[in-house]
């Protein structure tokens, strides 16, 4: 009898077979609704979460509030962030047909005259044609940016490629267009797909150009203008933009801790960012990765497991327009022996592995223990210059990090834009992206 218990005991421990931890983590949590609920919560109660506003300060006291009721040991740590508000956008062309154009205020963007702006529109594809162009052509125009995202990329899996090279013109092009003389800029929105919907994002004034207003059209639009300068049109645009920016104001990192029980010095960190942008809910960029990372915290406590190593979850506020989180987080806690840092910011689509910046010896070793990451499709990792931009310091730095790769196909269709909603997420996937990073997590702090 005695020994038969034993047995029952090692199985339940999960130690028998050869089940980890690791393993036992992800069949504790494939099946929980648990980070689709705190999902859920951010997304349809909170609402959208941009840096200043009273949904990022709702969603600071609430994940706070939540390790809190999980008796997970949890801080705010003070960040200034950029308080920049969106106010109206319209924007017409002077024509028989005085067709709408359906644009949207590129993040951080000055505001036009308050009766708008009206010019002709002259179309580029590259920095070079601005060159080309030069003063005599752009000054006094709206210099149109068209740039498709190269969809061969995007059905190939590489869309943060294809992403990344379109975005130079959302966040450059501003400031690369006023040196001409341009009075204002539209884009081609940097998006997979489109019913019409614009794509925001931040952009980056050079401080030695006049900053000048800038906006995203949709895909259709940006379609209809070309066509018609195609065909010799005159095209005349109007356009008005209010946003405003005002005082920087105060915020916070939110950051939960398990303590480690042999080297609580030594640190595993997992992190999402909690803004998101003002055009929805923030669901794919990035209440998701915040559910993942809270999810892992409550499952780990729930499991009483103790890891060697301490296990910290950052949720790092301004990601999308500035950063500050990222960087106030480095500046406090940089010389902090980090062993490794997790992100996760790409949607919430079913895993696919990890990037990482680890490489060699040191990634086949460690790829020899995370076998148990196979269950969840999660056991590939490809070496990237950098596995994501709130860990990016830490990472330049030298700590060895992983990104999280959900299925990219479609998360640039909604990405930035006003259907990045709570039905864009599959309760199925994302509980396995959960495990994904709670396994990796508990290996790497073991
Ligand atoms: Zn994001």
């Amino acid at each position: 009898m005695k020994t038969i218990v034993g047995f029952l005991l090692l199985l339940a421990s999960g130690s028998a077979f050869g089940q980890s931890t690791a393993d036992t983590i992800i069949a504790r949590e494939l099946p929980s609704a648990r980070a689709y609920e705190t999902l859920s919560h951010l997304t349809d109660d909170i609402g959208a979460r941009l840096t200043g506003s009273k949904g990022a300060a709702l969603a600071v006291r609430w994940t706070t509030g939540q390790f809190r009721e999980w008796d997970i040991p949890v801080s705010n740590e003070p960040v200034k962030v950029p308080h920049w508000v969106r106010g109206r956008e319209e924007a017409h062309l002077l024509s028989a047909a005085n067709q709408n154009i359906v644009l949207t205020a590129i993040g951080g963007s000055v505001a036009t005259a308050q009766s708008g702006i009206t010019a002709d529109v002259v179309e580029v594809d590259s920095f070079d044609e601005l060159k080309t162009l030069g003063t005599a052509k752009l000054r006094g125009r709206i210099v149109f940016y068209n740039n498709p995202m190269d969809m061969d990329l995007v059905r190939t899996h590489r869309a943060f490629e294809a992403y990344r090279i379109a975005v130079a013109f959302r966040g450059a092009g501003a400031s690369r267009a006023a040196e001409f003389g341009a009075k204002a800029i539209v884009i081609r929105s940097v998006g997979s797909a489109s019913l019409r919907t614009p794509h925001t994002g931040a952009l980056h004034y050079d401080p030695k150009q006049p900053k000048i207003p800038a906006a995203a059209m949709t895909a259709e639009d940006a379609m209809l203008l070309h066509r018609l300068l195609a065909r010799g049109k005159h095209v005349r645009m109007h356009m008005l933009l209010t946003p405003k920016t005002l005082p920087d104001a105060d915020s916070a990192n939110v950051i939960a801790e398990i303590r480690g029980s042999e080297k609580p010095e030594e640190i595993v960190l997992i992190g999402a960012h909690l803004d998101s942008w003002d055009l929805a809910t923030g669901a794919i960029d990035d209440g998701s990765g915040v559910a993942m990372v809270m999810e892992t915290m409550r499952l780990l406590k729930e499991m009483n497991l103790r890891p060697r190593r301490t296990i910290r979850a950052v949720l790092f506020m301004n990601e999308e327009n500035g950063s500050r989180g990222a960087l106030q987080y480095a500046k406090d806690h940089g010389k902090e022996k980090h062993i490794a840092a997790i992100e996760t910011d790409a949607g919430g689509a079913a895993p696919t592995g990890f990037t990482t910046t680890l490489k060699g010896d040191a990634l086949a070793a460690l790829e020899a223990r995370t076998k148990p990451l196979a269950a969840v499709s999660s056991n590939r990792f490809e070496v990237a210059e950098e596995a994501g931009a709130d860990i990016g310091p830490l990472t330049e730095a030298g700590v060895p990090g992983f990104g999280l790769v959900p299925e990219p196909l479609h998360y640039f269709d909604y990405h930035h834009t006003n259907a990045d909603t709570l039905d864009k997420v599959d309760p199925k996937e994302l509980a396995q992206d959960t495990a994904a990073i709670a396994a990796l997590a508990w290996i790497l702090a073991e």
